[in-house]
């Protein structure tokens, strides 16, 4: 009989497994620390446990990691790796530091299957959804990267943030992302901050509000055009869920809790989307549907084969003024890792290639 894995188990399901093994329930208190506080993937190292029951788990259980297949430091410590799973699949992630904290930027699907046109990822289709093991272990990996198991209490914690804005659309892969969701927030495990997660999505609307009460993270949407012509040119999806849909499901959002803020992310091309009448077109979409929100200017990051041009700085800055001369927040991303293929999907890409 094959080995169940324990990774991206739930609280209530490592129980039932405990149960299982006719062990009492305060064990898979235990084994839940081992697992995600302690970071634990021995269990002869798991000391707090019988002989008999390390032996009955290891005989039973296997706890993964994804293999580190290339790992990438730029000059300004953004860190890139490709990992790959069970069975070969691939994905990337990314951990971008600031001063005293730091993002890792975490994948939900091999692919995708959006399909937006700037996007290198979208170009790759989609192969399948990552489990919530695999969507967990991604961040258990740079935690053993950084040794920070466990969890350190006053010291700066380098990993303190995670975006959900890696490869794949997380509200494509729902029940998944919202269980792995639920695992990294978890107290008495690796227990980052709820606040401290922000899940960007495409905008797929009748789950949005969903997702986000079944996990209390932060919400960023992939906007990046100010009206249905502009924003059905570049991503397709627009068509399915119109902006009009995805704006009510941010305000049903904002109506549970007036203090939830929603990034939009607003990627600039070249002679697309980036005038100063798509500013004004994109504040006045904003004031009309009462939204509190702060934006995130992305410059765009080309790939081969793409027919977009970044806009030109003196662009990008007009459109930041506009936004910000408003009242809302608009700052433009700095562009990280430029020196290691960070454009999300490059590395897999080239790796893929040289095979
Ligand atoms: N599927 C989700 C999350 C992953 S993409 C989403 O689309 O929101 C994360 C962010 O990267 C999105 O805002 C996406 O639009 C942006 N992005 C995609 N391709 C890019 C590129 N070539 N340059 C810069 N940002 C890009
Ligand atoms: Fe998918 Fe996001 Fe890329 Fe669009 S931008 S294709 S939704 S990963």
């Amino acid at each position: 009989m094959e080995k169940k894995e324990l990774i991206g188990l739930s609280k209530s399901e490592i129980e039932e497994e405990i149960l299982k093994l006719g062990e009492k329930k305060f064990r898979s208190k235990q084994l839940w620390q081992w697992l995600y506080f302690r970071g634990e993937t021995d269990f002869a190292k798991m000391t707090n446990f019988s002989k008999e029951l390390r032996e009955k788990l290891a005989e039973n259980f296997t706890i993964t990691r994804p293999k580190i297949v290339a790992e990438q430091l730029s000059k300004d410590k953004t860190r890139k790796w490709l990992l790959e799973f069970k069975d070969g699949e691939r994905v990337e992630m990314v951990y971008i530091p600031e001063e005293d904290r730091g993002a890792v930027c975490i994948s939900t699907q091999v692919g995708c299957a959006v399909g937006c046109k700037f996007c290198h990822t979208g170009s790759q289709k989609l192969t399948r959804n990552l489990t919530a093991g695999e969507i967990v272990s991604q961040f258990m990996v740079a935690r053993d990267t950084y040794g920070e198991w466990p969890s350190p209490t006053n010291e700066v914690r380098y990993l303190s943030n995670i975006v959900v804005m890696g490869m794949g659309e997380p509200l494509h892969n729902q029940d998944n992302v919202i269980k792995a969701l639920n695992i990294l927030t978890d107290g008495d495990g690796i227990a980052i901050s709820r606040r401290r997660v922000t899940m960007s999505t495409s905008g797929i609307a009748p789950k949005i509000v969903e997702t986000l009460k079944a996990t209390g993270v932060r919400l960023a949407v992939s906007l990046h055009a100010p009206n249905n012509e502009i924003r059905s040119q570049i991503m397709p999806i627009n068509n399915r869920y119109p902006i009009e849909e995805v704006l009510k499901a941010c305000q049903e959002y904002q109506a549970e809790d007036g203090s939830r803020y929603i990034t939009f992310e607003y990627l600039l091309l070249d002679g697309i989307n980036d005038s100063l009448e798509n500013a004004n077109e994109l504040i006045r979409l904003m004031k009309k549907y009462h939204i509190r929100a702060s934006f995130n200017l992305i410059p765009f990051n080309p790939w081969p084969g793409c027919c977009f041009k970044p806009s030109p700085s003196q662009k990008v800055k007009a459109f930041a003024d506009a936004l910000e001369k408003a009242g809302f927040a608009a700052p433009v991303r700095v562009a990280r890792g430029q020196d290691i293929l960070a454009a999300c999907g490059q590395l897999k890409s080239k790796k893929d290639s040289e095979q």
